[in-house]
């Protein structure tokens, strides 16, 4: 099976098999799984998410598609453009990559907060003398 990339602005409200809708303004992608059965899977765009790449053969997304919260559960890659199945994943490895994900989002998140942080508090020093 093949997906193609579409570029749009806003999401369609139904979307078409086969065809990854990425809208770069609002840094989010969105396709029917891969499998058939008509789930929209979300795939926000980002750092900390999904990494979208052209390639002459087709859209390439990393990393992989895991649809653990939809009844399928499937889970693939989308490579140049097609999709690769991977093989089932066992509950601790779901998890385990469940976690990862938090973590690697959570990392990203604290660094935002802590910077946002940071600056505030070298604001209210330098507001009362104690740093320059
Ligand atoms: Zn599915």
């Amino acid at each position: 099976m093949r997906i193609e990339l579409k570029h749009v602005e806003h999401m369609p409200s139904r979307l078409d098999p086969g065809i990854l809708y990425v809208s770069l303004e609002f840094g989010t992608a969105q396709h029917l799984c891969a499998c058939g059965c008509g789930s929209k899977v979300r795939t926000p765009l980002g750092t900390a998410e999904w990494q979208l790449q052209e390639t002459p053969r087709g859209p390439t997304l990393s990393p992989s598609i895991g649809n653990w919260q939809k009844p399928c559960r499937s889970h693939y890659w989308i490579l140049q453009g097609e999709v690769r199945w991977a093989e089932d994943w066992s509950e601790a490895k779901v998890a385990a990559g469940r976690a990862r994900d938090h973590g690697r989002l959570e990392e990203h998140m604290a660094g935002e907060a802590g910077k946002r942080r940071g600056g505030f508090w070298h604001r209210l020093l330098r507001l009362f003398g104690f740093s320059n």
